[in-house]
């Protein structure tokens, strides 16, 4: 029986691994997919982390990979399809049946971004198309852009990309918003911001990279850059009965990453937080793994 068993092999399961691996615990890293280095890759280049400026996700994420293999960290490829509380830890069964049981679980399989899903999205993905506007707005500097949603990301993604960009068309499907108030106030005082809505995008244009997006009405914008921010999907949907999650299925955690169920931890985009960064995912796998040791140390 492994002492931990890290769900997720992104910035928050690797750095858990690290620091599990030298509190001399026994640890396997469960990735979904052979070499899987999680929602990081989505990045074209990542400017906001400690060191690494202008690092490409896929690299990055290889460097952390790397750096984890360095130090002895065993992985596993499979997917968690189920968790049990058993008398002496965790059972954790595999989507091709197989059981791994483990003392403690640290569970770091992230949050996907919900997709448009629309003709040009995935082609353009990372070419014009992001799901990140405070990694990758810079590279949108004095460009026109149009950011896709009506929830506080969209609303806060705009303002961002407000001070950056050329002209930020904010473009929501309905009249209403869910964001707050005070913020939708504050973009419809910005000079540089047309809000469109209701309004839904049809496609994305481009060759190379995107240079437009088309409207169900028709319209055409010419734009060098989409920002899709219509929520995320905690993957979190197998832990339901398990432990807490909030109203909108992310796992409830303190800062140590502790849940309501003593023993499994959370780190990274699938918890409770404020922001959603390789650096806060970092962070988040350090102290997940510092409270795994203590947890096992305590008994
Ligand atoms: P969200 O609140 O779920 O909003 C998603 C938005 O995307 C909604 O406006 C929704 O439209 C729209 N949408 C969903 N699917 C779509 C589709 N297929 N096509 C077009 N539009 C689509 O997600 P979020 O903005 O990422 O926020 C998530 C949570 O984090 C929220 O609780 C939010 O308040 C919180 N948050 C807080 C802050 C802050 O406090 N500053 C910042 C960011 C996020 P409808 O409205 O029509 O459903």
């Amino acid at each position: 029986m492994l002492d931990v068993l890290i769900i997720g092999s992104g910035p928050a399961g690797l750095s858990a691994a690290i620091y599990a691996k030298r509190a001399e615990l026994s640890v396997t890293v469960l990735e979904k997919l052979y070499l899987g280095l999680g929602q990081i890759t989505e990045s074209g280049k990542v400017d906001n982390y400690l060191g690494m400026p202008g690092m490409s996700g896929y690299d990055m994420g290889e460097a952390f990979r790397n750096h984890a293999v360095s130090f002895g960290v065993d992985f596993k490829e499979g997917e968690a399809a189920a968790v049990e509380k058993t008398e002496d830890g965790f059972a954790v069964t595999l989507a091709d049946g197989e059981i791994l049981t483990a003392k403690s679980v640290i569970y770091a399989a992230g949050a996907a971004h919900r997709h448009l899903g629309i003709p040009g999205e995935e082609e353009f993905s990372g070419r014009g198309v992001s799901y990140c506007a405070v990694c990758d707005g810079a590279f949108y500097r004095g460009k026109d852009v149009a950011v896709a949603g009506g929830g506080n990301t969209a609303l806060d993604d705009a303002l961002y990309l407000s001070e950056l960009c050329g002209k930020v068309y904010l473009i929501h499907r309905r009249e209403e918003f869910r964001g707050a108030a005070a913020t939708l106030a504050k973009l419809k005082g910005k000079e540089n911001v047309e809000i469109l809505a209701p309004a839904v995008i049809k496609a994305v244009t481009g060759e190379k990279k995107v240079s437009g997006i088309v409207l169900l009405d028709g319209r055409e914008l010419s734009v060098s850059g989409l920002f899709v921010a219509v929520g995320m999907m905690p993957q979190a949907a197998l832990l339901s009965g398990l432990v807490e999650l909030d109203a909108s299925g992310y796992v409830v955690a303190d800062e140590t990453g502790k849940t309501s169920l003593p023993g499994f931890f959370v780190a990274g985009d699938v918890r409770t937080k404020k922001l959603r960064q390789v650096v806060t995912a970092a962070a988040d796998g350090a102290n997940a793994a510092v409270a795994a040791a203590e947890y096992l140390r305590e008994g």
